[in-house]
């Protein structure tokens, strides 16, 4: 709802009361439509406020309305009718002036912000455009290509860069209100006809054409997909080219395109699963709401390779003092240094000091005797990691937990090597570290609630998306990468090249495909585990024996591009073909291409044409049926779980909602289908057999995704 009062003899006050974020409910507008005509037909009233209560102005639409019927006042009139009024009004935005927030904002005359106050057209982050005048007032008061970039991206601008664009008209330190209500009494009785930003000309760029067609291009390229950028950019187009009711009327086509379709839903499914997996649970029933973290003051980090680096900066960057400690002299030395580079960079970026002195580095183990928690990142290799183990539990205080850094190892073995395996959780990040937002939060069966509270509160102050699974071998988000990266080289094999695979796996969203990942990973990171795990057999054997290990097919294509030293882009071959070491653009490589056709007469393949829709379905199946296993098996707690994995740790295209939301779009029937033929196609290859879960809950009708949780609790009990 929205209240009216009356301040300072002669400002109308209007306050969304709608918590936490006082998003525009239909209860909210009209409540905003009835103060407003409130605060027009009191005489007494000679200017307007309008704010938000508990410090924040708007957060948009409620999205929780999205999908139902909507009812209540329509947002375009409300906001015409503010800009409309004769009486000037002032938005006092505090907190956060987002989505319809800042377009009830640029529907008022003047805007008036607090400097911590964060403002933005969001609405494309939920597959959608700001379509209550937003893309039509904008440009008009920020020109075309400023607001190009605020409406196209949905990025967030601070109250600084909002007043230099010329959004606001006034930044305060002091009390927002306080300040907005004297600017509304500075104002009352002045001519507002230079103040409806609906009336101003738009800014028309020399070459509108030229201009479009560029922004078009950058725009569709990094989209990866995605529809909504695409619109946004067509309606700031109407807003350059026809008048502003023409304008609008195009706004709300194209709105009424992206409301309906499958995209909105998988991002706005992204909205939701992104704040349900903080609500975790485990199956001994511990959950999110009934643990108690400890406060973490210092951490220590064991290792400073790729990962432990990362890993630093981000807890340095959380406030958090660190005990950083790497035993080889060389990797030492250049740690120090490269640690230092990467919070310096990230300092300016931020315009903050970088927090240098947060960390102290040391050789010995020794040192990290005080920490509250530890994160081991030293090499994947269990019997140094069951050493290590061993020293921490010794060395540490009583009470520190012991997280590690593992991409796949046993998790509860580890924790067996200490006295204390209760206080031993995996907390997986993702390279870079300090960048990359995802954290899988691994507890073992012994791991303790509160052990898991901690991890996973601290990866929140790092900044992190923190989602909580079970123990298994890759956890969720390697062990369902594994089938999705088996059938790529299956495909090979079978007649594909790179760079149908990867094109087909580009064009359905992912940065990357397959194979240009595995390049930038580096080849000899999968060798070394497949080494480890006695499948690689130097040499190439013919026959189709060869291509059999531990009673299943397996490809040995990257053992021998890695025998032939081809780790990917640092060694400057791999999948592709790169100018020097390093360089990152991969280009097509014909030796590649006729090692290819020699391994499959080697092997007596006859090399057979296939679609990208095979490409799709045998990568991005295999991948799905390993998350219907995961749920079967309880190491994600729900799809949801999966879905935030893969959407910030594994770049799936988040307007395709993560694996399981896009098997729920598929249809689970027509998965279950396509599985049951290539199965029947490949019976060599055991994971392509559809899960059991799957088959259940076809029969069960194929419930929504939301409805999973459930209906998984419901076949368990039947079992
Ligand atoms: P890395 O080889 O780059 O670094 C490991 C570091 O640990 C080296 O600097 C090494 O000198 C140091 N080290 C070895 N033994 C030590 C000891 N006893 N005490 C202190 N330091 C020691 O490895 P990385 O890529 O950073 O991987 C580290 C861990 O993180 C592994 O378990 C790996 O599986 C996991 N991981 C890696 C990635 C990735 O993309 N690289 C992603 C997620 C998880």
């Amino acid at each position: 709802m929205a209240q009216f009062t009356r301040v300072s003899r002669s400002v109308g006050l209007i306050t969304l009361q709608n918590p936490p974020v006082n998003a525009l409910s239909a209860v909210t507008r009209q409540g905003i439509v009835d103060a407003v005509k409130s605060a027009l037909g009191d005489p007494k009233v000679k200017s307007v406020v309008i704010c938000g209560q508990n410090g924040i102005f708007c957060g948009g639409a409620d999205i929780k309305e999205f999908g139902t019927n909507i009812t209540g006042p329509p947002l375009v009139p409300m906001i015409h009718a503010i800009e409309a009024s004769n009486k000037p009004v002032v938005a006092a935005i505090e907190g956060s002036a987002f989505g319809g927030g800042l377009e009830l904002a640029l529907g008022c005359h003047y805007r008036v912000a607090h400097s911590k106050a964060k403002l933005g057209l969001t609405e494309v982050t939920l597959g959608l455009l700001p379509a209550a005048g937003g893309t039509q007032r904008l440009p008009r008061l920020i020109g075309v290509p400023a607001a190009l970039n605020l409406i196209t991206t949905g990025r967030h601008v601070t109250a600084a860069e909002a007043l230099q664009l010329g959004i606001v008209d006034q930044v305060t330190d002091h009390n927002t209100v306080d300040e907005a209500v004297k600017f509304a009494l500075s104002v009352a009785g002045k001519s507002l006809d230079a103040r409806r930003i609906s009336t101003y000309p738009c800014p028309r760029p020399s070459d509108v054409d030229a201009l479009f067609e560029e922004v078009m291009q950058k725009v569709r390229q990094s989209a990866r997909g995605a529809i909504a950028p695409i619109a946004c950019v067509q309606a700031v187009r109407a807003a350059a080219t026809l008048p502003y009711s023409q304008g609008m009327e195009r706004e709300q086509e194209l709105m009424a395109t992206l409301f309906t379709s499958g995209q909105a839903r998988a991002l706005q499914y992204c909205f939701f699963a992104q704040r349900a997996v903080g609500r975790w649970s485990m199956p001994s029933g511990a959950r999110w709401d009934t643990s108690k973290p400890r406060s973490i003051r210092k951490a220590a980090v064991i290792g400073l390779g790729t990962m432990g680096r990362g890993i630093a900066v981000a807890l340095a960057q959380a406030g958090l003092s660190v005990v950083a400690v790497e035993t080889q002299e060389k990797q030492f030395t250049e740690a120090k240094k490269m640690v230092s580079g990467m919070m310096e960079r990230g300092a300016k970026r931020r315009g903050t000091a970088p927090p240098l002195d947060k960390i102290t580095y040391s050789q010995n183990i020794q040192a990290v005797a005080d920490v509250d928690l530890v994160i081991e990142a030293v090499f994947e290799d269990m019997a140094l990691k069951e050493k290590v183990f061993q020293q921490l539990s010794t060395i540490c205080k009583q009470g520190t937990f012991l997280c590690t850094n593992t991409s796949a190892l046993d998790v509860d073995h580890l924790a067996s090597q200490t006295r204390n395996p209760e206080l031993v959780v995996g907390m997986h990040f993702f390279a870079p570290a300090h960048v990359m937002k995802l954290l899988e939060v691994v507890y073992g069966p012994r791991s303790s609630p509160q052990a898991v509270a901690t991890a996973m509160q601290l990866g929140k102050k790092m900044g992190k998306v923190s989602v909580a699974v079970g123990n298994c071998r890759g956890f969720v988000g390697n062990r369902m990468l594994k089938p999705y990266l088996e059938q790529a080289l299956f495909l090979l094999e079978e007649g594909a090249t790179p760079e149908l695979v990867d094109g087909a796996l580009e064009e359905f969203g992912f940065a990357l495909g397959v194979f240009k990942m595995s390049d930038l990973s580096g080849l000899d990171v999968g060798w070394k585990i497949r080494k480890g795990d006695g499948l690689v057999e130097p040499g190439l054997a013919s026959g189709p024996s060869a291509r059999i290990r531990q009673g299943r097919r397996y490809s040995p294509l990257g053992d021998l591009l890695c025998e032939q030293g081809r780790f990917g882009q640092k060694t400057g071959q791999g999948w592709y073909r790169y100018d020097k070491p390093g360089s990152r653009v991969a280009r097509y490589d014909p030796w590649l291409h006729s090692f290819l056709e020699e391994y499959r007469t080697q092997h007596g393949i006859v090399a057979r044409r296939m679609d990208q829709q095979e490409v799709l379905e045998r990568c991005l199946y295999a991948l799905i049926n390993e998350g219907f296993r995961i749920l079967e098996d309880g190491i994600a707690a729900g799809p949801e779980d999966i879905d935030i994995i893969y959407v910030f740790g594994y770049s799936w295209p988040r307007h395709r909602g993560g694996p399981m939301f896009y098997a729920s779009m598929v249809g689970l029937a027509k998965v279950l289908k396509r599985l049951e033929h290539y199965h029947q196609a490949h019976p060599d290859i055991p994971y392509m057999q559809p899960c059991n879960l799957l088959r259940r809950l076809v029969a069960s009708g194929s419930p929504p995704v939301h409805k999973w949780k459930e209906a998984i609790k419901k076949l368990r009990s039947q079992l």
